[in-house]
């Protein structure tokens, strides 16, 4: 029976783990942390579950190729938990604009707000109905490259919704709201696509995006356990220092307590740059690798800082991701903000004890000015406290009085990510090269491989170069099949 050890217990190791276990090889995952998951995690703190990663999971409606494959890998049975807007927007006045998922209440709540955009609020709403009719979105992520190709025409006929942002389209309003809010529906990015926001629009209406309840850790120790029923080894507290390598190929690893592990495969989901400059001491780099090495630039990235509140108030009521403008700029973590993220975890009364609520402030920062201040543990502390005291007292004119019902705060920055999973740049750990949303979602301009590197892969992000968990959890089912295909295995997915 050949053997592989992977490195890392993220979406991408386990998938690999699962799928290996699956087609017949003896595996192990050495995970330098405690628990699985990697960036899909949470976290528990005086009962309030802090949830660092899902804000749409796709999976759940038993529908879909997503479920599909989920299934395949153990993810689910994992209660899914509906939410109403897809985001709001909350101006100083206090006028709301809801990005409802219900269609008819999403025409009359925009066309009441702004009647002279009418032909625009038509518009956006026909562009959900697009990607409503059938899976092939799913299809497109999940199915095979074949399969993917066969949408082309498909695509063809709805490339009007392919060029714009969701940034452009706000343009297209007259109402000064919707100009402002359109922008922000996903995360603040007006860069992100128009189409991706109406795939997942429609997706969520049809039940197949969702939250799994509990939070995102549930999903990964769905996987682990699976795993582990299926005879593969993890292990944790195993930090992998050292790859092994013997005339040009890959053949085990060394930990940080010195024991050597040897194996037929070596899989990386680990972070590229440390996985190529120090675990394989830069030996199998051209070019183009080298580059991919670069730091990323040093831009304001999202999720660059989370702020964690557990509040003794009930706030079912209010959306789920919820942007708050500002009555004016301020800075903070480094950057001029103008508005809050928020999500508000009301929807799911799993995540907090009873009548008590979760609200997470997600804030954009330069990966440069966090790790700047870590050198110096006072200076740090002392940033994320303020952070978090601007944040509560910004908060208050939305939450009248939030400070007296605050139980328990927690900051979560780039650098805390760097300390937990390993990654350069803490989460940001992707290849230093330009990002196309249209080859990412069909899987292809992937880096799997090292030139001169025989039986060694890379999963996860930097393999993939998307924030997505099942793109990552889908590297390892590409991995394993090149492996199968590499040994004359014939690839089994399913049970
Ligand atoms: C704030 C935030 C929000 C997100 N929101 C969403 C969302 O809504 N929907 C979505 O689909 N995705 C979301 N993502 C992205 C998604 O979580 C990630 O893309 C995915 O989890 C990454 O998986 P990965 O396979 O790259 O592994 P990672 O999560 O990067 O895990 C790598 C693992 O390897 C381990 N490791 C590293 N170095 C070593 C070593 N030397 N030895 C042993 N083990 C090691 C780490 O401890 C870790 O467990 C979000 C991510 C973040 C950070």
């Amino acid at each position: 029976m050949k053997s592989l050890l992977i490195i890392g217990a993220g979406m991408g190791g386990l998938a690999t783990g699962i799928y290996g276990q699956r087609n017949g090889f003896a595996t192990t995952i050495f995970e330098a942390h405690t628990l699985p998951g990697g960036q899909c995690t949470s976290w528990k703190r005086k009962g309030y579950t802090f949830d660092a990663c899902i804000h749409y999971f796709g999976g759940g409606s038993g529908q879909t190729r997503h479920d599909a494959f989920w299934q395949e890998l153990g993810a689910l049975p994992c209660e899914m938990v509906e939410t109403r807007e897809c985001a709001s927007v909350v101006f100083p006045d206090g006028t709301y604009v809801h990005d409802y998922y219900d269609l008819e209440k999403l025409e009359s709540h925009l066309k009441a707000l702004a009647p002279d955009d009418a032909a625009v609020i038509d518009a956006y709403i026909d562009g959900i109905r697009a990607f409503l009719g059938d899976d092939r979105f799913s299809k497109m992520v999940v199915g095979s490259f074949w399969e993917k190709l066969t949408f082309l025409p498909d695509l063809i006929r709805r490339r009007t919704y392919f060029k714009h942002t969701l940034g452009t389209f706000g343009e297209r309003f007259e109402h000064p709201l919707l100009r402002q809010a359109f922008p922000l529906l996903h995360s603040s990015l007006p860069d992100f696509p128009l189409f991706m926001h109406l795939v997942k629009h429609a997706h969520t209406l049809k039940g197949d995006l969702a939250w799994p309840k509990g939070g995102s850790l549930t999903i990964a120790k769905n996987m682990a356990a699976y795993y582990s029923q299926l005879g593969g080894a993890l292990q944790y507290r195993q930090k992998v220092v050292k790859i092994l390598t013997e005339e040009g190929r890959a053949c085990g690893v060394e930990l940080e307590d010195g024991t050597q592990h040897r194996g037929d495969f070596v899989v990386s989901n680990a972070d590229g740059r440390k996985t190529i400059l120090q675990m394989l001491s830069g030996q199998y780099m051209d070019k183009r690798i080298a580059n991919y090495c670069e730091p990323n630039p040093d831009h304001a990235a999202p999720f660059a800082v989370s702020v964690f509140l557990g509040v003794k108030r009930e706030l079912s009521s209010y959306p789920s991701a919820l942007v708050v403008f500002l009555d004016s700029p301020e800075i903070i973590a480094g950057v001029r903000c103008e508005h809050l993220d928020l999500q508000i975890y009301g929807f799911d009364a799993s995540m907090a004890p009873p009548g008590k609520s979760v609200i997470k402030i997600e804030l954009f920062s330069r990966p440069a000015y966090l790790s700047g201040l870590y050198h110096d543990k006072a200076a740090y502390r002392s940033e994320k406290n303020k952070i978090a005291e601007q944040v509560i007292t910004l908060l208050e004119s939305q939450f009248p009085n939030l400070r007296e019902d605050i139980e328990v705060v927690d900051v979560c920055t780039l650098h805390t990510w760097e300390r937990f999973m390993g990654g350069t740049q803490g989460h940001n750990n992707y290849p230093h090269k330009p990002f196309n949303v249209v080859k990412s979602v069909l899987g292809l301009d992937q880096t799997f491989t090292l030139p001169g590197l025989k039986n060694f892969f890379f999963v996860g992000q930097w393999a993939t170069s998307a924030g997505a968990l099942i793109m990552n959890a889908l590297s390892g089912r590409t991995v394993v099949q090149k492996i199968c295909r590499q040994s004359g295995v014939k690839f089994r997915a399913g049970t």
